[in-house]
């Protein structure tokens, strides 16, 4: 038998790597995706087990460590196995313990043969390898068995990372040896940190031995939200789309929601009980959190499009009451409903799927799941500690509209001020730079000079064109020029408002000053901070694209003279290389005509009807509407005709220059 468990793909959602399948355990039919809440010590805290089967529970989750530790093997062998033990009918899975001997230290060593620590009941030293594991998982009894793996922090070096994989992997033939000829099911753990290629020689490593399913282990221990849901869909990608995936130790309903997108099938965690001592309730209100004295006389119902029996049947007012006053009852009543609420999400992302509606139901919950009490935001307590909206010459500014950017205090200048910033990145720069296009060309790695990092927006535009191509074949290179940080970094800290910023890159940036992608190695960000004129020469590449998103003539009066065009004309000189900026000044134009540079006509933008774009002659090409007689036309009427650098005496002189332009001999 190739499979223990009968696994059935039934649907995969388009648009997505979501899936629904079926799958039998010894002791239930199981549908996915599923949560399995997790029972350390064979009791999921302060819940009877029919509580957890009327709310929808399938699966339990049992620690090894802890049960082989108290009550021990011998009572599970003589009880007759943990169902009949803890009186649960459906399945269990249990873990290997090699995540507590991460997590535990209690003086452990770690050899091949497997790890010792001591005891925390009885102080004795005990062996924990694979066969001791697995040997116990067989006494306990439970449907699925995890091979033990050795965990280390996401965040460990390469080195580290690597052994510990290649450990894993021989504790991973053990494990299935030592199952012998035991019906039940077992799973394999992907490791390899937070590098993309240790997670393909973990996987491809461990698709060799015949494992009923994959778990993707090594996650959610110390990196940032986004590295997890980068590396958990690279790994979910390599797996076999006939075994289930299990994510471990994962998580919130947003977190599971966006691992269920990425691929997969099964999640564990402890925060519906965590959360619930605390006073903490997932509802269809959002995240509530009942120690609020705005619930001391509320007496609607917890959640209003709840059925669980507290929802039926308690206030608001009495959770409240109990969460203040520590009694248990108030922790059993809220973590009734929120594995009420969680199994409910989980047969919601179920449906979809099957329905094939799952990528619409996943943007409009992806949505909903950052709320935080609707019905009573908390609003009161953050105004006494409000946050710091300005940074040296930046404040945070909100458009009518509703979105924030940036602005220059003392001039008054917003970076995009009457489009959401990430908007008007992508139409004036990435799109309008055709950059998609280009990274599925190959070549030498595209280099963009960022010129005016500002707030990131630009190059973050650049960075999601990058990750959302499915196929980039070329390298892209940004490099950033930027004399002042503050904007990025106030930006940075209220990325609640800048939700494009929520990423590895921005972080790297304001850290190291660099950033190169985890999961594309292809994808590097480097910062060069200065003015832009005077280290622009300390760039380690020559451009191929040009974001010129400096501030304005009134604030940034040399960033539009035509030397500054100039010192840019020598580095592109001879190279097809495209500068794209929010400008239409007559004057900005004639300094770009007046270095050398093509200028052609870009997008309009806010209330903008054109922007620019300069050019090398190498660059031009039929998608360019050059400049022609109409501007020239226009510019004979302007009264700003010549950048501030070119003296009045010399304007006859420069207009010739300008009228002989090649771009004009045709017009
Ligand atoms: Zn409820």
């Amino acid at each position: 038998m190739t499979s223990r468990l009968q696994f059935e793909l039934q649907a995969r959602a388009t648009g997505s790597a979501a899936r629904a399948a079926v799958f039998r355990t010894l002791h239930n039919e199981v549908l996915t995706p599923l949560f399995m809440p997790v029972g350390t010590q064979a009791t999921v805290k302060a819940q009877l087990p029919q509580t957890l089967e009327d709310s929808g529970s399938q699966i339990l989750l049992a620690n090894t460590y802890h049960l082989m530790l108290r009550p021990g093997r011998e009572v599970f062998r003589k009880m007759g196995g943990i169902h009949r033990f803890m009186s649960w009918k459906r399945s269990v899975l249990t873990d290997s313990g090699g995540y507590q001997i991460f997590s535990l230290p209690h003086s452990r060593s770690m050899t091949e043969e497997g790890a010792v620590f001591q005891s925390y009941t009885d102080g004795r030293s005990i062996l924990l390898s694979p066969e001791v594991s697995i040997g116990a998982q067989v006494d306990i009894g439970s449907d699925i068995m995890m091979a033990l793996d050795q965990c280390v922090a996401s965040t460990a070096e390469e080195s580290v990372a690597r052994a510990a994989l290649e450990l894993t992997h021989r504790w991973a033939s053990r494990s299935l040896a030592a199952r012998g000829d035991s019906p039940q099911a077992m799973f394999a753990i992907a490791q390899g940190a937070l590098y993309p290629d240790l997670r393909k020689q973990s996987v491809m490593g461990l698709l060799e031995l015949p494992f009923d399913g994959y778990a993707i282990g090594g996650l959610a221990v110390g990196e940032g939200k986004n590295e997890r849901e980068d590396i958990c869909g690279f790994t979910a990608d390599l797996l076999p789309s006939d075994k289930p995936r299990y994510l471990m130790g994962v998580g919130t309903p947003l977190d599971i929601l966006e691992a269920v997108h990425r691929g997969v099938d099964m999640f564990d965690c402890i925060i519906p009980t965590q959360v619930a001592q605390r006073g903490g309730v997932f509802t269809s209100r959002g995240y509530l959190q009942l120690r609020r004295g705005v619930y001391k006389f509320s007496d609607e119902k917890l959640d209003p499009t709840c059925h669980c029996p507290t929802c039926e049947r308690y206030s608001r007012s009495y959770l409240h009451h109990l969460t203040k006053t520590k009694e248990t009852l108030g922790w059993q009543l809220l973590g009734k409903h929120n594995f009420h609420f969680y199994h409910r999400l989980m047969r919601e992302i179920r449906a979809a799927i099957l329905e094939d509606t799952f990528l619409s139901f996943y943007h409009e919950k992806r949505a909903f799941l950052h709320e935080e009490d609707l019905d009573n935001p908390v609003i009161a307590q953050k105004s006494k500690k409000p946050k710091r909206l300005a940074l040296g010459h930046y404040e945070i500014h909100k458009a009518w509209e509703g979105f924030a950017s940036i602005r220059h205090i003392h001039s008054g200048e917003i970076m995009h001020a009457r489009t959401p910033p990430m908007e008007e990145a992508r139409r004036l720069y990435t799109d309008q730079a055709r950059l998609s296009e280009r990274l599925r060309e190959s070549g030498e790695p595209l280099v963009i000079w960022d010129v005016g990092l500002g707030a990131g927006a630009n190059a973050m535009a650049a960075i999601g064109c990058y990750e959302e191509n499915s196929q980039p074949v070329r390298d892209l290179h940004i490099v950033s020029f930027e004399n002042d940080l503050d904007s990025l970094r106030l930006a940075f800290r209220n990325s609640d408002q800048f939700p494009y910023l929520r990423h590895g890159g921005p972080a790297g940036i304001l850290k190291e000053g660099s950033w190169q992608s985890k999961v594309h190695p292809g994808l590097r960000w480097t910062l060069i901070p200065g003015n832009f004129l005077e280290v622009m020469d300390k760039a380690p590449f020559p451009p191929d694209l040009i974001f010129y998103d400096m501030f304005s003539g009134k604030t940034n009066a040399e960033a539009w003279t035509m030397n500054a065009f100039h010192r840019l004309f020598a580095v592109c000189k001879g190279r097809p290389v495209e500068l794209f900026t929010y400008t239409c000044s007559t004057a900005s134009r004639v300094a770009m005509l007046a270095a050398g540079f093509y200028a052609a006509q870009g997008l309009s933008t806010g209330d903008k009807t054109e922007t620019t774009i300069a050019l090398t002659v190498e660059a031009v090409g039929p998608h360019h509407k050059l400049l022609g007689a109409d501007w020239l036309a226009r510019w004979h009427r302007s009264t700003a005709r010549f950048p501030a650098d070119i003296p009045m005496d010399d304007h006859s002189s420069w207009e010739n220059v300008i009228l002989q332009h090649p771009q004009f001999q045709n017009a």
